[in-house]
């Protein structure tokens, strides 16, 4: 499935921006592109049931409840954070979710740890019944050949490649579709050194490599820099971003270009992953600490 593209110009050099984002309304980006065939996979297993984590403003959370309902799956989310259960209208991810049927069950963040464990999987079991597991962020195999199918034949022109990187698992989709003259960029939204060692056990390529010093101090960490970056792309480009992942490695592209590490006649080809449901509830909490919001005006 191919998405629309848009060209724009940052000091004299071209960038194609793949818009994942507009892929589905709710399922946005490579969120659709790591469930499609966990969806195919599951029916195949005749479950009627998709169990996955997240924390509170999680795009994999309503990208699972949204197309669970659109695909007549039963959802569970297990959200990290038991102080929400309280708070669900106030926050608009959960409360979406909560409108595509999804189920709750909200943890503690020590337990919250332990979502992996088969303890933890099997008190999830005897509570709920059988159901198709969905990794934290979606990530497995069957979401890493879903992320393959981002880039098109047409972007192999593209020397370079740039990816927003949260668990690693789409820009490994994307590096194992790249040829062997292009370079994958990978932008961390968060900081940690076992990014490399996970893009390892699912890249089968090594023409790749991370860009540090983009996280803006960790996973959902932002700053009026970013803010006021994201407000001015998407008046000169009418573009929206996310402030978790797109906003931060579209900032982190364009540092790059006035430093000289892309150069004017090297094309590059920028994948927006998505993540725009995330704005609103960024905004309530920036509201609350009387920090700017973002605000896309036309
Ligand atoms: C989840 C997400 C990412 C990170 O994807 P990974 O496969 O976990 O690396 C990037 N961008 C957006 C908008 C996301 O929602």
């Amino acid at each position: 499935m191919n998405v629309p593209e848009q060209i724009i110009t940052f000091e004299g050099v071209s960038i194609k921006i793949k818009r994942e984002d507009l892929l589905h309304p709710f399922v946005s980006g490579n969120k659709f592109r790591k469930l499609k065939y966990n969806l195919l996979e599951a029916k195949n297993q005749k479950k009627t049931v998709l169990l996955t984590f997240g924390g509170a403003f999680s795009n994999h959370i309503l990208a699972t409840a949204a197309a669970g309902f659109e695909n007549g799956f039963k959802t569970i989310g297990i959200i990290r954070g038991d102080e929400l259960v309280e708070k669900i209208n106030q926050n608009p991810t959960l409360k979406k979710a909560s409108e595509f049927g999804m189920t709750f069950e909200f943890v503690t963040r020590e337990e919250y740890r332990k979502k992996t464990s088969e303890e933890f999987i099997q008190k999830l079991t005897q509570k709920f019944g059988d159901f198709y597991l969905l990794p934290e962020g979606g990530t497995n195999d069957l979401a890493i050949k879903g992320c393959e199918e981002i880039l098109n034949s047409d972007d192999l022109t593209y020397i370079n490649v740039c990816c927003a990187v949260g668990t690693g698992g789409t820009i490994s989709g994307v590096i194992n579709s790249t040829s062997n003259v292009q370079k994958v960029w990978g932008f961390p939204a968060l900081k940690g050194s076992f990014l490399k060692e996970d893009i390892r056990k699912f890249a089968n390529k090594d023409n790749w490599e991370l860009v540090d010093g983009y996280d803006f101090g960790g996973y959902g960490k932002i700053s009026d820099e970013l803010i006021f970056f994201i407000n001015e792309f998407y008046s000169k480009y009418k573009i929206p971003l996310d402030p978790i992942y797109t906003g931060k490695m579209m900032f982190g592209v364009f540092e790059k270009i006035k430093e000289g590490f892309f150069k004017k006649d090297e094309k590059i080809l920028v994948i927006h992953t998505g993540g725009l449901q995330g704005i609103d509830g960024m905004n309530i909490a920036l509201k609350n600490k009387n920090f700017n919001t973002i605000q896309f005006n036309d």
